[in-house]
């Protein structure tokens, strides 16, 4: 993993270069570069030994012109501001690629959460979303699930967010279980996009996706979704798939339906599996037809770029290619879907969700994934036809697409000078 970029700068970076692409009003420019809100909380938890660790916790709305604030909580020992600023950022743009009617945010608590016992969890939750609580709201800013994160946590946050105000308030988070107001198909909504966004590029390249081989780095809620669905809807050859401990190769094809079936929650693989084990490095090196980085950000950077040479790379995580390696990967002749509109599946869902839950009346999964297709058809088709006009890659037009539509509504609203 690259360590000379942090997110932010390689964030920040992305912007400098569509600004100067659009010459964006430099008065707009400036507010983008800064989050318009930073929280940053402590996070007291008595753990099951009678202790008390005390973790630190974020919440930041980079922009809001275009709707609440919108985006995930990630529990990783990677978190810091850095890395929840860029991940805010990010999504703006990502709501504006999909055109749906949020701004962007981003939280995070910094621990690992697999070390933790589920009350612990539980309890750094409740906790964490207390803290946060007076930023939050249906209005104010919606989060979801991101790595480290699932439907439980989710429900957790609800009941303490409803707990505070003293009546249930559904809406304050999506990725909830169906039962507390969730959204048919939320779970698999990230890699259902990743696999339509995959669907559209491939056909656009002339790329047959029946037998193509396919490497996943990540595991979890998108990995697994992104190749159970690219393995049964469009008969790809899942070849590699990995988790922060490294993965499992077989050039004929993984059995992805046993491989998900006998996997951990949180995204670990089965420890015993009859094939090839490679390591991350190994595994964003292979030769294959289409590499889905769907773990971390960095994961390629200058320093290995020129030795990976899919024909199709499609960013099912945030930021996993840092801003030195998209030139080298171009001279290479691949192809890199950006994160900003491969992954917009999650949030796409998590408006309908939001949608669903003010109308209080839920929508059949036939329903959701019809609006799901439409919106990523739309997008990525206007995503390709920027990238054919500008004659830009595929990173640069969703970024105009993106940074475009924000821009516009800053200027009608006109409060940003
Ligand atoms: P997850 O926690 O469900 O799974 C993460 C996976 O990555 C696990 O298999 C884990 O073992 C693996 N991993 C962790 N550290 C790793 C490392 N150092 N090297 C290789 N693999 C490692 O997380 P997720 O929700 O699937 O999120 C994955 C990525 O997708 C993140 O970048 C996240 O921001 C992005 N994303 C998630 C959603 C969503 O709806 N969950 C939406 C959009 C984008």
């Amino acid at each position: 993993m690259d360590t000379k970029h942090s997110a932010w700068s390689n964030a920040l970076e992305q912007l400098q270069i569509v600004a100067d692409k659009i010459s964006l009003d430099p008065g707009v420019l400036a507010r983008l570069k800064t989050p318009k809100r930073t929280l940053e909380v402590a996070v007291p938890v008595v753990m099951d030994d009678g202790s008390t660790r005390v973790f630190q916790g974020f919440r930041v709305q980079h922009n809001i012109d275009r709707g609440p604030a919108k985006g995930g909580v990630r529990f990783a020992p990677t978190v810091d501001s850095d890395e929840v600023k860029a991940l805010a950022m990010w999504m703006t743009w990502k709501c504006a690629v999909v055109s749906i009617p949020f701004g962007g945010a981003k939280g995070g608590v910094a621990v690992d959460p697999k070390i933790l016992s589920l009350g612990e969890l539980e309890r750094l939750t409740r906790r964490f979303t207390s803290e946060i609580l007076p930023i939050l709201g249906p209005e104010k800013d919606v989060p979801a699930p991101d790595m480290g994160t699932n439907a439980q946590t989710m429900a957790w946050m609800m009941d303490a967010f409803s707990q505070n105000v003293g009546y249930a308030v559904p809406g304050v988070v999506t990725g909830k279980p169906l039962s507390i107001g969730g959204s048919a198909g939320r779970e698999e909504a990230t890699g259902r996009g990743v696999a339509i966004v995959t669907r559209e590029i491939a056909r656009r390249m002339g790329l047959t996706l029946s037998g193509a081989s396919v490497a996943i780095q990540g595991f979890g809620n998108v990995g697994k979704n992104a190749a159970l669905i690219l393995a049964r809807e469009f008969n790809c050859r899942i070849v590699a798939v990995s988790d922060a401990n490294g993965g499992w190769y077989d050039p004929r094809g993984l059995d992805v339906e046993i491989l998900a079936r006998n996997s951990a929650a949180g995204g670990a693989l089965p420890s015993d599996f009859p094939a090839e084990r490679l390591t991350n490095a190994e595994l964003l090196e292979l030769p294959c037809d289409i590499l889905i980085p769907a773990a971390l950000e960095n994961q390629i950077s200058a320093q290995n770029a020129p030795r990976i040479k899919p024909k199709l790379l499609i960013e099912a995580a945030n930021g996993p290619t840092s801003p030195d390696a998209d030139p080298i990967l171009r001279a290479n002749g691949v192809t890199v879907v950006p994160d900003i509109l491969a992954n917009a599946g999650g949030v796409t869902v998590s408006y309908f969700e939001w949608v669903q839950g003010r109308d209080e009346y839920f929508w059949s999964i036939d329903e959701v994934a019809q609006r799901l297709e439409r919106i990523m058809v739309n997008a990525t088709n206007e995503v390709w036809a920027i990238a054919q006009r500008e004659n830009v890659d595929l990173r640069l037009a969703a970024y105009i697409s993106g940074v475009g539509r924000v821009s516009e509504a800053m200027h009608a609203r006109g409060h940003w000078g």
